[in-house]
This record gives C-alpha cells, structure tokens and sequence, in this order.
C-alpha cells in the first residue's frame, strides 16, 4: 500500500506523496542553544532521524534543514547570568548539541542554518508582510496581524475564542490586538541588534523558521517536524507569516508532531526543572539503549520516563545484540551462502524470514511505526535463538547458511532504524583493510590488459590491440612481442 504519514493539519494518515518524484525536503525545529539538551527534546531529533533514515531506505534522496535558534531572550538572559556574551552562549551551546547528536548517532542534517546568519532573509519576509498590510510596527517591534489572516488556527485547530484567550494572557501594549504575535523586536540598549527598517533590533523565534525552511527547501516542502508544543504558537504562525508572504499554500505537505516525554505526568522540560541530561545518560548507557527506548513507543504517545524506563530499554536492546553476538560466533567460519539441500525446519524459518521483512516494512510504512516494527524484530530474534538452542545449525549443511540469513536480515532490519550501526573507526578500519586485500598490484593489472590484447589481435581486432599497447606506453610500460609471447617492463 505504500507509506502513509499522520499530518497534524488534516488529523489522519495520509498516503505519502512528495512535492518532487524522488526526493523529500524536511525542516526540523532545531534547537534553542541556551542549555544542554535533555531526552525529551533528545526523542524529538531521534525521531526525525528514524523518519529520515527510513526514507532513504524507501530509496529517497532526502534533504534535511535543520536550524540553531542563536539568538533568544533565552540566550540573551543567560549570558547575563554568566558573564558572558550572548554568542558566546549560542555557540559553546551550539558545539555542546552537536556533541550530543553525535553521541546519540543521530545523522547530521543536510544543512544546518543559524538565525543570526538569516537575518536579511527574515527581514524581506517581514517587509512583504507589512507592504502587504498583514504586519505592523509599533514603537521599532514588529507584529502581525492575526485576525487578517483568515486561516489562522488550522493547525491547531483552536478556535478565535481560545487564541483570544491565550492573546490576553500575553497581552502587551504595543500590539493592536491582543493575538497578535512579533515578528521583530526592538533591542534594549546592550543587547544583540541588527539594523532594519524599522530601527537597531532582533527577530522573533517564529520567523526565523519560515526564512530559513524557504530559503533551502522552498515553499510546499515535504515534512516539517518538531515536539508536539510547538504546533501552537510556533508552527501556526510559521504558516500565517509563510503563506500570506508567497501568497500561496500549503506552506508544508505533512505536519509532523512527536509525543512528549513526561516525567511523573509533566512534560519534561528546562523550565520546569524536572530535565535529564543526555550527556549524563550517554556516561551510563549505550546511545543504542537510548535509540531504543524512543522506538519502542510510537513517535506521537508520549513516553513515561520512570526510574527503570532505560534499564528496561537495555535489557530489551541487549537480546537483540546478545543474538547477534552469539550467531556471529557461530558463523565465524562459514563462507558459502550458498545451501546445497535445505531441511524443511530450514525452508519454514526461510519463509518466517521474507514475512518478518515484509512485516517490518508495513510497520514502518504505516506512519513510521517502530513499536511495531521492533515487534518484528523481537519475534525474528526469538525465531533465531530457537534455530541455534535446537542445535538445527549443526544438524544439516544448510543450517548455518540459513541462520546466515537471518542474522543477515536482523542486522538489516536494525540498521534501518539506526541500531547496530557498525561504529565510524570500524568502518574506516575495515575500509582499509579491505583495500589492502583487495585492491590488486600493477603487474596483475598489465597482465589482465595484455591477456585482453591478445584476445583482440587473434579476432583482427586490430584497433582494440594497439590502442592497448599505446595507452600503457604512455603509462611507461615497454611491451615486447616475442615468439615465446608477450613481454612488458616499466621503462
Ligand atoms: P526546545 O529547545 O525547547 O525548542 O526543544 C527542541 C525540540 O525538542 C522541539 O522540537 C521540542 O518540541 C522538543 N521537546 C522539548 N521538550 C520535549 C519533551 N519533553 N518531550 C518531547 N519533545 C520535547
Ligand atoms: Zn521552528
């Protein structure tokens, strides 16, 4: 049936259907770099880097924008804290999330822009959006208007009364209307400023993520993600602002939301103080546990993060390893993949392989299911630990070539989801080493080249053959025709 994805706009699965054949564009909500990033917004970036991975794997060329948040009252407020200026914080915190990403084996996004490297870019978008009559300045801030935009809250789905309401919570005098949200503001004196037309000031957060997702994906890109709070405010005034700037929608195809992680019934977060750090998990528990923790849960349930939540995703995660380890013991030695006869046991558990893969992918395909695709995955390793504790392996030739196979099949399954990934050293280790063993010496070269010249001079072949002695002429080697055969050396 194909993927289908859950868009937050229309709330229902959608078969999936990107802008252009090939290829998907997606923007992710990057970080706010005032701190050290904890599980809850860690799920979100594993999240989208399953959703990604998975993409490839369907044979997609995906583009990833993710940005930095680098300039924030956040940021501002706690370089006043610790003496220090507010681009100091954004990029010591900046260096800090990229540590963490990469301790998580979270793939580095195709482009990572930062706001205050974007800045003439959000400019132009709040002109358009002022000569168009949308927006507003007010004392050098700008706002937007909100009641103009007749589309605003179909994201969320709020109705005029509720955004009211929240509009009155953070009323502020300078806007006409209490709904109205900034687009620019005025800088205090000290503090970060760019010049504009309206005065020395700074964006608002919302703005930044319209300017950058169009200015590298443009409009009506694919997937936009991020955490399940920032569908209101923040995505839907990323969709006023984008939509009435191009004067046209969607803006995004799939809104994608994650689940949150919850700490005793509450969103986990740097505000409430009730934070886990992933640079202190990352000391006590392999990025794989933490992986594995996020897919166990579909990516839009929230998770509750108990006391025993990644002791439990360990153990979970170490029967699949343990598996791995053990046939790869086993099989150290086979060679062949070819089986001579198979056992019938050997053509059932054959058959368990093709419908756990088939399995597997409908998981997936059905919006990115991992819950159920590990499932699957515990349901092959059960399969494999009965084959080897049946002792099957050694009963018949084909017994290790079958449990080959599948072990084959499990680290492929895992590897989609970013499990199990052969660490970076050991790849460039077994890179090398399979230079060394494979790449073949020079002599053997010319000697394969001379083989196919004789070939062609005893067909008459006659351009083919000299064509051959000319090219390694000029690569230095001295070819001799004598009657005992051919004779070459470097010159
Ligand atoms: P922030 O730096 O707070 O803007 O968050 C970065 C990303 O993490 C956003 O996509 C948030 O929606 C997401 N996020 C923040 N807190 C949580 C949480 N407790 N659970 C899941 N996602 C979260
Ligand atoms: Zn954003």
């Amino acid at each position: 049936m194909g993927l289908v994805v859950y868009n937050t706009m229309s709330r229902r699965k959608e078969p999936f259907q990107p802008r252009d054949e090939g290829k998907v564009s997606m923007y992710v909500c990057g970080p706010t770099v005032y701190n050290y990033i904890h599980i809850g917004n860690a799920r979100a970036y594993l999240v989208f880097d399953i959703v990604r991975r998975y993409l490839a794997f369907k044979g997609y060329e995906v583009e990833y924008v993710q940005n930095f948040t680098d300039i924030d009252d956040k940021i501002i407020n706690r370089a006043d804290q610790e003496g220090k200026t507010p681009a100091e914080v954004a990029s010591l915190y900046e260096e800090a999330f990229l540590e963490d990403m990469e301790s998580l084996n979270i793939r580095p996004p195709t482009i990572m822009p930062r706001a205050t490297e974007t800045i003439p870019d959000m400019i132009e978008i709040i002109e358009g959006l002022v000569s168009k009559g949308y927006a507003y300045a007010s004392e050098g801030d700008v706002y937007f208007s909100v009641a103009k935009f007749k589309d605003y809250g179909k994201l969320s789905g709020r109705s005029p009364d509720e955004l009211n309401e929240v509009g009155r919570v953070e009323a502020s005098g300078l806007k006409r209307n209490p709904m109205d949200f900034a687009l620019w503001k005025a800088s205090k004196p000290g503090e970060p400023s760019w010049d504009s037309p309206w005065g020395p000031g700074r964006p608002a957060w919302h703005i930044e993520c319209s300017a950058m997702s169009l200015k590298y994906l443009g409009m009506g890109f694919d997937i936009h993600g991020g955490g399940q709070d920032l569908i209101f405010p923040h995505h839907e005034n990323e969709i006023a602002q984008s939509e009435v700037f191009t004067g046209e929608r969607p803006f995004v195809r799939y809104w994608m939301h994650n689940g949150f992680v919850n700490i005793m019934e509450e969103k986990m977060s740097k505000s409430l103080g009730n934070i886990i750090l992933i640079r202190d998990i990352i000391t006590r528990y392999p990025p794989d546990v933490v992986r594995m923790l996020v897919l166990q849960t579909h990516y839009r349930t929230s998770i509750d993060f108990g006391p025993d939540a990644l002791d439990e995703s360990q153990r979970a995660y170490e029967r699949i390893e343990n598996c791995v380890f053990g046939l790869e013991g086993l099989l150290a030695n086979i060679t062949s993949k070819v089986a001579p006869v198979r056992t019938e046991r050997e053509i059932a558990l054959i058959d368990f392989f093709f419908d756990a893969e088939r399995r597997f992918e409908e998981a997936m395909d059905d919006d990115f299911n991992t819950a159920r695709a590990i499932g699957v995955i515990f349901e092959l390793v059960k399969e494999l630990n009965t084959f080897v504790d049946e002792q099957q392996i050694l009963q018949s030739p084909g017994g290790p070539i079958v449990a080959n196979q599948g072990m084959d099949l499990l680290l492929k399954l895992c590897r989609i989801l970013g499990l199990l990934e052969p660490a970076a050293a050991e790849c460039e280790e077994t890179a090398a080493e399979w230079e060394e063993d494979h790449i073949p010496s020079p002599d053997v070269l010319i000697d394969l080249l001379l083989e196919v010249r004789t070939l062609a001079r005893s067909k008459g072949e006659w351009q083919t053959a000299d064509l051959i002695r000319s090219r390694l002429h000029d690569l230095g080697v001295r070819i001799d025709d004598l009657r005992e055969g051919v004779r070459w050396k470097f010159t």
